[in-house]
């Protein structure tokens, strides 16, 4: 994948995941008004018309992936990660970071969980899905470990703050799912085997497929930003980098 270097911002390069998923951020207003109006997210907001867009930060080190918007209607976690784009933009990282803030922009736009009808969440090992385009670029940028972030309602599954992750056949999921647990107080969920349950989860298949990956929850119900919701989405992504010594 070839990223592009951006002019305005001296440390960030992007590309393309897929062309398909494009949408206009500004339209899904209970997120937009949660979105500082800076000259950074606005050209997050302007790329993300075309497809999905990935952003890359720093150099070296450990490859992470940060991924939220699997479901369009989870708005703290995608507040977040530009939340965390803004603030590591202009650091020296060691390591080397990619953001896919709106996974389908498209679903965001229209504030819904599927994207054309699809869970991109339990079509992850489905060829050309968008969440399969995900999985794929990642292993060819050599990610080594993936964080998921979503949001969770009363009453759905697991419907309280929580970390999944999976003890086999990447044991790494469940000590990063520990870490984190550990760090922010969230609840650890840890499947003996990924997939177990269901199939497709983008987590799953990155830990079938040999790349580690944890899903972390918050609480918050769905197509809204719930109070202190972003605060907690973005703790558990810095507790995430935290255990890469990011
Ligand atoms: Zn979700």
């Amino acid at each position: 994948m070839y990223f592009e270097k951006i002019d305005e911002f001296e440390n960030l390069e992007m590309t393309y995941i897929s062309d398909f998923s494009g949408g206009y951020i500004s339209r899904n207003s209970e997120l937009f008004k949660h979105i500082e109006l800076n000259k950074l997210n606005q050209f997050i907001l302007e790329k993300s018309v075309y497809g999905t867009p990935i952003f890359k930060i720093g150099g070296g080190g450990n490859k992470l992936l940060i991924l939220s918007g699997i479901h369009g209607n989870e708005l703290p976690a995608q507040i977040a990660n530009l939340k965390l784009i803004n603030e590591l933009v202009n650091e020296n990282l060691s390591n080397t970071l990619f953001f896919i803030p709106f996974a389908a922009p498209k679903s965001t736009m229209n504030n819904e969980r599927t994207f054309n009808s699809m869970d991109l969440n339990r079509s992850a090992h489905i060829e050309n899905s968008v969440s399969n385009l995900i999985v794929k670029a990642a292993e060819s940028l050599k990610v080594k470990f993936v964080g998921d972030f979503h949001s969770t309602a009363l009453n759905s599954n697991p419907g309280f703050e929580a970390i999944f992750s999976s003890k086999s056949p990447s044991p790494e999921s469940f000590l990063v799912a520990n870490y984190i647990s550990k760090d922010v107080g969230s609840e650890i969920i840890a499947f003996d085997f990924a997939g177990s349950s269901y199939k497709g989860a983008v987590e799953d298949v990155f830990n079938l497929r040999g790349t580690p990956a944890v899903t972390c929850e918050v609480l918050c119900p769905f197509g809204n930003v719930g109070r202190g919701t972003v605060e907690k989405s973005f703790a558990q992504m810095k507790s995430f980098l935290s255990y890469f010594g990011v």
